[in-house]
């Protein structure tokens, strides 16, 4: 009990272990990875990224013209790398950048359900492949007899 007494004492004059964030900011450590960021204009959207990423942090939304949304979910993420690693564009259609602090343009890809967004990715991608199926088959019906 002594001993519990004079270690709160001495703790009263240690600087804290904690900080006044976001008043005050972390020290960054210098293996810290950051951040994912992804440019739709680079990127050649082969679903590398979301096929290697661990905890499913990224989603490709398949739209019906043939075009996908990127979705990265920065809650989910455990900053791996791994989605750069594989990207065969890093640094331009993917890379992570060195910003502890949940950028605006993350905050912006944030699902407030990634749950229901992860199933309506499937559903997107079923929907895609029936439509593309349905396109060959009529497609075939239209080509003259030889
Ligand atoms: S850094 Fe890792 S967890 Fe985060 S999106 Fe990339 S692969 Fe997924
Ligand atoms: S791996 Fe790179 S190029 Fe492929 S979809 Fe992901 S960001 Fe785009």
């Amino acid at each position: 009990m002594i001993q519990g007494m004079i270690n709160s004492f001495c703790n009263l004059f240690k600087k804290s272990a904690t900080i006044d964030f976001p008043n005050e900011q972390m020290k960054i450590s210098k293996n810290y990875r950051g951040l994912i960021n992804h440019s739709d204009s680079d990127c050649i959207w082969c679903d590398v990224c979301e096929k290697v990423c661990p905890p499913g942090a990224i989603l490709f939304l398949q739209n019906m013209d043939g075009s996908k949304k990127y979705n990265y979910n920065p809650y989910l993420c455990i900053y791996c790398g791994e989605c750069v690693r594989n990207c065969p564009k890093p640094n331009e259609a993917l890379w992570q950048e060195e910003n502890i602090a949940f950028s605006s343009s993350s905050k912006k890809e944030v699902q407030d359900d990634w749950f229901s967004l992860e199933d309506e990715c499937k559903i997107a991608r079923v929907k895609y492949k029936e439509h593309k199926e349905s396109l060959k088959k009529s497609q075939k019906v239209e080509q003259p007899l030889s």
